[in-house]
């Protein structure tokens, strides 16, 4: 019955993980990864994370029970805190729901079903380019996805002109993706005086900011400054959507922990969006696992291991900081024709480097570099040691 399903493609980001693998050379590079790696080139265990399991090893093991359908309610208060902030109205008001989904992508895709049900404009932009994934959560909820100007190419930096004149012509109600902190792929944030004005423009014509925090804290290791852009909607009283991920932020990637919050204009409204939201879980899985969201619960609420969260983010994200700086400085070195400030212009894990997929391909081939073609490159699978190779290829690559 099955012999005419035709092949799907393969998806890209996996593809280049497949051929780096394969690849027998001593001297691969794989930077078209998109977790944290350390200056040895190993996953990360947070030591806090670690503490957490040991700490809930024999409440977890007496009782794996199912969860309610909207997860751990403790778990649920700590995420809209982290994201709104301790001394957030909103909250304070009963106006934000928050239910524990499948990390970022279930935060986004479960958003994404509760609009396509109940909100009026089915219509969502989102930043050219943006994550991969983001069309999909869309698209398969039944939503039409078009695209706002983000990034310059001519500058890799913002273009910000181009931003203001797509949200100005969107048609009003529309649905507009945002990434709170640490753009994927572009590392391209707007400044704070930049979100204000975005803000203004959004509120003016009526649209519906849904933000995608998937790296917040891993920009400057404050959750709190990370979430100003959040926090700015919320504190003009309007509505917004928000999916948080602690994928990178604790490491927790394949727990697939997250939480997707919907502030609303009053507590009776958030209480009726919420008892909607379950009759879309229900049917997609019943309920979320126990383990990831009990790990993050117990770190989130002790002073001591949110303390040791911090630090632990902090090292990531100066040694981030410090490849960045190391690469430009290198790139400077070598005087590879070209302007390359953007490095250490951007921020959080990516940077599209500038280079295209010519380049890119010839990386590949002759130096064995990974990463996707349009020239994204995760900085965390750099190290002080790769570096200089990684620049000599790039000197290679635009002088050819
Ligand atoms: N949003 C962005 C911008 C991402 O980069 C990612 C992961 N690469 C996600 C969402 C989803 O990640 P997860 O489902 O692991 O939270």
């Amino acid at each position: 019955v099955f012999k005419y399903v035709t092949r799907a493609p393969d998806i890209a980001v996996y593809a280049v993980m497949v051929a780096y693998k394969e690849d027998p050379s001593p001297f691969k590079l794989n930077l078209g990864i998109g977790v944290y790696r350390t200056e040895e080139g190993k996953p990360l265990l947070l030591n806090v994370v670690r503490k957490a399991e040991k700490l809930l090893v024999n409440e977890l093991s007496a009782n794996k029970e199912y969860l309610p359908i909207t997860g751990i309610a403790e778990f649920n208060k700590l995420s809209a805190k982290l994201i709104f902030g301790a001394d957030s109205s909103a909250i304070k008001e009963n106006r934000v729901t928050t239910v524990q989904c499948l990390s970022g992508s279930g935060s986004l895709r479960i958003g994404a079903d509760f609009l396509a049900k109940h909100y009026h404009q089915l219509t969502v932009y989102m930043s050219q380019p943006t994550y991969a994934n983001h069309p999909n959560f869309f698209v398969a909820a039944g939503i039409t996805v078009k695209t706002y100007r983000y990034y310059d190419p001519t500058t890799c930096g913002l273009d910000f002109q181009g931003l203001l004149e797509d949200l100005g012509a969107a048609s009003s109600g529309a649905i507009v993706l945002l990434q709170t902190c640490g753009h994927n792929p572009t590392g391209v944030d707007p400044s704070l005086e930049q979100w204000e004005q975005i803000r203004k423009l959004m509120r003016l014509n009526g649209l519906l900011p849904f933000f995608d925090c998937a790296y917040q804290g891993f920009v400057s290791a404050s959750p709190d400054a990370d979430a100003q852009p959040v926090r700015m909607f919320v504190a003009d009283g309007g509505e917004c959507l928000t999916a948080l991920s602690y994928s990178k932020i604790m490491g927790l990637y394949a727990e697939r922990v997250g939480a997707l919050s919907i502030v609303c204009k009053t507590a009776d409204v958030a209480s009726r969006v919420e008892s909607q939201l379950k009759l879309i879980i229900r049917p997609m899985y019943s309920n979320p696992p126990i383990h990831g969201a009990s790990i993050v619960t117990a770190i989130l609420k002790d002073r001591e291991m949110y303390g040791e969260w911090i630090t632990e983010l902090k090292a990531m994200t100066d040694r981030i900081t410090s490849m960045r700086q190391q690469l430009y400085n290198a790139l400077h070195d070598r005087a590879i024709p070209g302007d390359w400030s953007h490095i250490t212009k951007q921020v959080g894990m990516f940077s599209l480097t500038g280079l295209n997929a010519e380049q890119v391909a010839f990386l590949t081939k002759e130096y064995h570099i990974y990463m996707s073609s349009d020239g994204r490159i995760n900085l965390s699978g750099l190290s002080t040691k790769t570096v200089p190779y990684l620049a000599d290829a790039i000197h290679a690559a635009v002088t050819l």
